[in-house]
């Protein structure tokens, strides 16, 4: 029986994560298909049930619903638990697990971004959605010793610093309102800037201004495009990294977990890369808005997988 694994988000048609596991499955002759699901949220515990049945291995979570699947979880592993978000559900008889395999996706994306170097140890983080949850649990891991989140609604940025009150206890992590002028200041303080807002993800828009980004910054993008943030960047004389290697990542864990065997990277990079240029977007990237139907039964949202 061939196996199904869902993506299941709002909207989700073509999704990099489609092509990417498709390709894997594929090259590994695994007898598993991926599948699109576009559930509202009012859908989603309806749509979590059904993952309960036995011809599922799993799913993904994303866009809105990786904090609401928390909840609908039998069993969650410590990072799930840390982040208070689900982007991975493997099953256990009929019993599910929450992961967060985003967190691992980051660390291999801060590790290649850092490279040589000494790890540092002060960053900054802009955002406070979901991968910046991942973002900084992360860094707390890491053995950071300061970091600033700053966030355009403040009170966000305020509950994420609460939501890790116990893990960051030894460290300084704290919220900031976004102004300028203070965030320039930090980044006149840091080694590490992060952008986890979604700014530069739909137009060419950057969350500092060029002249505000110190040249010796390490800058890590969660958007899997070469941003006006990491352009002005790079001519400031940073380095940078955008955000594909972090979804590669998050993906191959979250294959391991459901297949039990290491991923293909090589093949799952190169799906990447083929979507990409055919001009497909993450389902993190989609924007949250009008629903696109459901993609499980559209052969064109899945057709860059086969
Ligand atoms: P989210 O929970 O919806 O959070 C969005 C964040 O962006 C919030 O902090 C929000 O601030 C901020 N934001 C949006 N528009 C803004 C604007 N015009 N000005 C200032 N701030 C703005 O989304 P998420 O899941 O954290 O995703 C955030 C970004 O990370 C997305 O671009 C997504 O593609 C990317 N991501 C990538 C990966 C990967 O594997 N590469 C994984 C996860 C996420 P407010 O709270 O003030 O609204």
């Amino acid at each position: 029986m061939t196996k199904r694994i869902v993506l299941i988000g709002h909207p989700v048609a073509h999704s990099l994560s489609g092509a990417m596991q498709q390709a894997a499955f594929d090259a590994l002759k695994i007898d598993a298909r991926y599948e699109l699901w576009d559930r509202p949220p009012i859908q989603l515990a309806e749509a979590i049930a059904e993952v309960r049945g036995s011809e599922f291995l799993g799913a993904n979570v994303t866009i809105p619903h990786k904090e609401r699947t928390v909840p609908m979880m039998d069993r969650l592993t410590e990072e799930a638990q840390a982040t208070g978000a689900v982007n991975t559900v493997t099953r256990e008889g009929r019993r599910l697990v929450g992961h967060n395999t985003d967190v691992a996706g980051c660390g291999v994306a801060l590790d290649q971004l850092v490279g040589r170097q000494k790890m540092p140890r002060h960053a900054v983080v802009l955002g406070a959605g979901g991968g910046a949850r991942a973002v900084v649990y992360g860094l707390i891991r890491e053995g950071f010793q300061r970091v600033v989140v700053f966030n355009r609604h403040l009170h966000r940025a305020e509950g994420l610093v609460r939501h890790f009150a116990r893990s960051a206890a030894h460290m300084d992590l704290r919220a900031m309102p976004w102004h300028e002028s203070i965030i320039e200041s930090e980044l006149a303080k840091t080694k590490i800037l992060v952008n986890a807002t979604s700014i530069g993800l739909d137009g060419d828009e950057s969350p500092v201004p060029a002249e505000a980004i110190p040249g010796d910054l390490l800058v890590l993008d969660l958007i899997y495009n070469r941003t006006k943030l990491l352009r002005d960047a790079e001519a400031a004389g940073c380095i940078i990294q955008d955000g594909e290697t972090m979804l590669l990542h998050q993906g191959a864990a979250a294959f391991t977990l459901w297949i039990g065997q290491s991923a293909p990277l090589e093949i799952m990079a190169e799906a990447l890369a083929r979507a990409r240029a055919e001009g497909i977007r993450s389902a993190e990237g989609e924007p949250a808005g009008e629903a696109t139907g459901d993609a499980a039964a559209d052969e064109t949202a899945a057709a860059p997988a086969g």
